[in-house]
């Protein structure tokens, strides 16, 4: 099937994004996402013919193969490019060869590094658009982004079994996607078993030498958020000799435990959800750091930082780790604003010489724009300059061309 592409989603093509919007289809016609029309072999217009999975072949005016993707009916992004040569054919052994890739430089990155949990594949930035697993120790959990890999997966499975069991993956377990609540068991459980032993709801795994609690059944993404891996390193690292550190938005208490490990006094850890805490406090133990000796708040942190403002609570290293802001472009000038609202509040409980490691996982908020929102009249004080920006580590690679890849900002002021 042949999908034919305006001038501008053809040149993004050409340049690698690996993206097409149903409106980069030229010969469209009308909106919307009828199914069933058409045959095979003709051309596919906007929303017709084509079902989930489909291999489809794109054009262009002047350029006859472009590449080839996979078709999907529903969400906004109708093909996920796969590939920009004739050879090899878009098949499971073709997708199966990028997966054993992106596995065997994980071996090389993680060599060494006491890190039992990564990002075995990451979509779009290792050349397999829409498949995201994550390793947990023995068990690897798939996510998919759109529905074109799902018809694909009774296929795949025996390549995946094989590929990640040479790389000691016992089992493999696909995660319901966030919007999907029907993907849910009525207990609430997010995971469903592919293949293997059974996976466990919960697990202990080592990040850089720190024993971190997973969710596998219920948490939050895979399971844990690993693009944090880095950074949480880098706290702890920062954590020595502070004598009250502020993590807001905590969740499973990756960078609480980091700081306090990393020699930090007191950790106070807020979230608004109490079972986050509950996680934490485990992984305190288990890293044999007495939960009592720091705070767990179950709160909503625009509260929390006002009453700890009022209460005259000072710190001397704050993380902030707030959830999307900016899930569309729509939504980014409310976000911009809602970044600003929280960065005034954390300033005004942050010491002089203080710390501030302020982050976002919002693809529509860039670098620039986020740094704005940390700025000197927002923070009201004259007195920080930034130490450094870091992003996701290198199990989420991006590719030059999908910007949309690089979502994660770690801003560290001093
Ligand atoms: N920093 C964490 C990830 C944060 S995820 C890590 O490195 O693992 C976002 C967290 O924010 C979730 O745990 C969610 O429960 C919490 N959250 C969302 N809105 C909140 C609010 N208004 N106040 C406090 N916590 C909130």
């Amino acid at each position: 099937m042949r999908v034919h592409l305006t001038a501008t989603a053809a040149a993004a093509v050409r340049r690698g994004h690996p993206w097409v919007y149903r409106d980069g289809i030229a010969d469209g016609g009308g909106h919307g996402s009828k199914r069933g029309e058409g045959k095979r072999g003709e051309r596919v217009h906007r929303g017709g013919a084509a079902a989930s999975g489909d291999v489809v072949e794109l054009s262009a005016e002047g350029a006859p193969f472009l590449g080839r993707g996979l078709w999907d009916a529903d969400s906004a992004i109708a093909v996920r490019v796969f590939q920009r040569t004739q050879a090899p054919p878009l098949d499971e052994r073709a997708i199966a060869e990028r997966l054993e890739r992106a596995f065997a430089l994980r071996d090389g990155w993680f060599a060494g590094r006491d890190t039992t949990a990564y990002r075995l594949c990451n979509g779009e930035g290792d050349r397999v658009p829409s498949l995201v697993i994550d390793r947990y120790e023995r068990a690897a959990v798939i996510r998919l982004d759109g529905d074109m890999l799902a018809p694909w997966l009774d296929r795949l499975l025996p390549h995946l079994a094989r590929a990640l069991g040479a790389h000691g993956v016992r089992s493999i377990g696909l995660r319901a996607r966030a919007s999907a609540a029907a993907g849910e068991d009525a207990d609430g459980k997010k995971l469903a078993h592919l293949h293997g032993p059974p996976l466990p709801d919960r697990l202990f795994v080592r990040e850089t030498g720190v024993a971190m609690e997973v969710d596998l059944a219920r948490g939050q993404k895979t399971g844990a958020f690993l693009d944090q891996r880095d950074n949480r390193a880098r706290v702890r690292a920062l954590a020595a000799g502070r004598r009250r550190v502020l993590n807001l938005f905590s969740y499973a208490g990756g960078f609480s435990v980091a700081a306090a490990l990393g020699g930090a006094g007191r950790v106070t850890s807020v979230d608004s959800a109490s079972a986050a805490h509950a996680s934490a406090q485990r992984t305190f133990r288990e890293n044999g750091v007495d939960p009592a000796a720091h705070e767990f708040v179950t709160a909503d942190a625009f509260d929390f930082l006002e009453k700890a403002r009022a209460r005259g609570d000072r710190y001397d290293l704050v993380v902030c780790d707030p959830p999307s802001f900016a899930p569309s472009e729509r939504a980014k000038p409310r976000a911009l604003g809602a970044y600003r609202r929280l960065h005034t509040a954390v300033a005004r409980v942050l010491d002089r010489g203080g710390i501030l490691c302020a982050a976002s996982c919002s693809s529509h908020i860039t670098a620039e724009d986020f740094l704005a929102t940390l700025d000197d009249a927002t923070l009201e004080r004259d007195d920080l300059r930034i130490r450094a920006i870091h992003g996701q580590p290198e199990d989420h690679p991006t590719l030059p061309a999908w910007w949309e890849g690089r979502y994660l900002k770690f801003v560290v002021l001093e």
